[in-house]
């Protein structure tokens, strides 16, 4: 029988209700002849919770025990998913990552899945069991320890099944009815898409478009899963949703397909350093050893072999920023007159496959800027985004405007 993966987030798992909402879905999608995967988050808020626990009992926890606790609201969740379709006359029964077994290395908090052998499954659907209900986040070890994958790794579970069954599809349920070409809480004419790239959709979601962990939608490109993202709160049809697909798949033909930002940044000027080979590795090793999500960069037109250094990252690591080149100037490594930080800057985007083959997308989003009198402060550029630093208390007038500016109200 075809697979189908079936994904339901904190929200839609949050009380014994909405558990019964979701088993009906499950239900209707059995009925159709399915074997149905159902990869459950932990009840909205619970994550939290245990992550608050291990905090306050030891501040510098040992991460495996983190694991062990933290994983656990997914293993009552999937017991109870469990039970809710057996009252439904469905044969199901839930599996933690363990038992599959999903295997990981040994990255605690921040695994990596490394395998999953689907034969412990097969074996039960080939039984007649019809629904398997796996609990998300989580896995084994090597060492036979149990990991988590991240906050957000749920998503990710889901698509390494639906890669390692070959499913027809996996999807998504969560608060929100799809993937939109920006926040509506921030444009109202922002618009739901129908198809998104996976390049597309790997851009929104490390620039803070928090629908899907960054890690599911390159699990998902790599091994061609089709994606989709849905409401479950919603009645839904077969066409429902956002799906996430291969380029080819995508209609739309237009040069920009979403504008994302990202408020929390901070723009670090080293002002007056030598301009000499190996300046920007003594500068950026420190910086990438501390840690340091460094983003944009701009190196200056030297004067007299002296150059300033300009570097984006979020803004709560700037005083971490700032140790780190503290110690490297101490240390000889670098030298600099002075390090300036401004932290009132945000981040905002236009991405788009289409800008690969259609050109003036800098030139219009630059122009609509300008028009709003908004200052740009930096400026980094990718085959299929261009991003630009700005005060921030600009940011939702230049997500406006750039939303206006593309027309994205509009369907293509
Ligand atoms: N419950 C975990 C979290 O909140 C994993 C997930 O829901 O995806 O991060
Ligand atoms: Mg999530």
């Amino acid at each position: 029988m075809p697979v189908l993966v079936m994904k339901f987030g904190g929200t839609s798992v949050a009380n014994l209700d909405r558990i019964r909402r979701a088993a009906k879905r499950v239900g209707v999608e059995v009925a159709k002849g399915y074997d149905v995967i159902v990869i459950v988050s932990a009840m909205s808020g619970k994550t939290n919770e245990l992550v608050g626990w291990v905090n306050e009992t030891s501040p510098l926890y040992d991460a495996r025990e983190y694991d062990a606790v933290v994983s656990s609201g997914e293993n009552v969740t999937a017991g109870l998913m469990a039970l809710t379709l057996q009252e439904m006359d469905i044969p199901a029964r839930s599996w933690q990552g363990w038992q599959v077994p999903v295997q990981t290395t040994s990255a605690h908090a921040s695994a990596r899945i490394q395998d999953i052998p689907p034969a412990n499954i097969e074996a039960k659907f080939a039984e007649g069991m019809r629904v398997a209900v796996v609990a998300g986040f989580q896995g084994v070890s090597p060492e036979g320890r149990i990991t988590t994958l991240g906050r957000g790794g749920s998503d990710t579970t889901a698509v390494a099944f639906a890669a390692a069954f070959g499913a027809e599809r996996c999807d998504i349920y969560t608060d929100v009815d799809g993937v939109y070409t920006t926040d509506p809480r921030i444009s109202s004419k922002a618009r739901k898409l129908d198809k998104i790239a996976f390049e597309e959709m790997l851009e929104l979601a490390s620039l803070g478009a928090k629908v899907l962990q960054t890690r599911s939608v390159e699990l998902a490109m790599r091994y061609k899963v089709k994606l989709r993202v849905l409401s479950s709160f919603e009645e839904q049809s077969d066409a429902a949703g956002t799906l996430v697909c291969d380029e080819e798949e995508v209609m739309e033909n237009r040069p920009v397909s979403g504008i994302a930002y990202s408020r929390d940044e901070a723009k670090m000027t080293l002002l007056s350093v030598a301009d000499r080979p190996g300046i920007a590795a003594a500068i950026f090793g420190p910086l990438s050893e501390a840690g340091i999500n460094v983003d944009m960069i701009i190196q200056n037109i030297a004067e007299d072999g002296r150059t300033d250094m300009t570097f984006s990252c979020p803004v709560e690591q700037v005083k971490r920023a700032e140790q780190a080149m503290q110690e490297a100037k101490d240390k000889g490594d670098i030298n600099y007159h002075n390090l300036v930080a401004d932290t009132d800057v945000a981040k905002v985007s236009a991405v788009g496959i289409g800008m690969r083959s259609q050109s003036g997308v800098a030139a219009t989003m630059f122009k609509t800027l300008s028009d709003e009198g908004i200052n740009i402060k930096v400026i980094a550029t990718s085959e299929i985004k261009i991003s630009v630093l700005i005060d921030r208390k600009y940011m939702e007038l230049a997500v406006q405007a750039l939303h206006d500016a593309f027309e994205l109200e509009k369907p293509a």
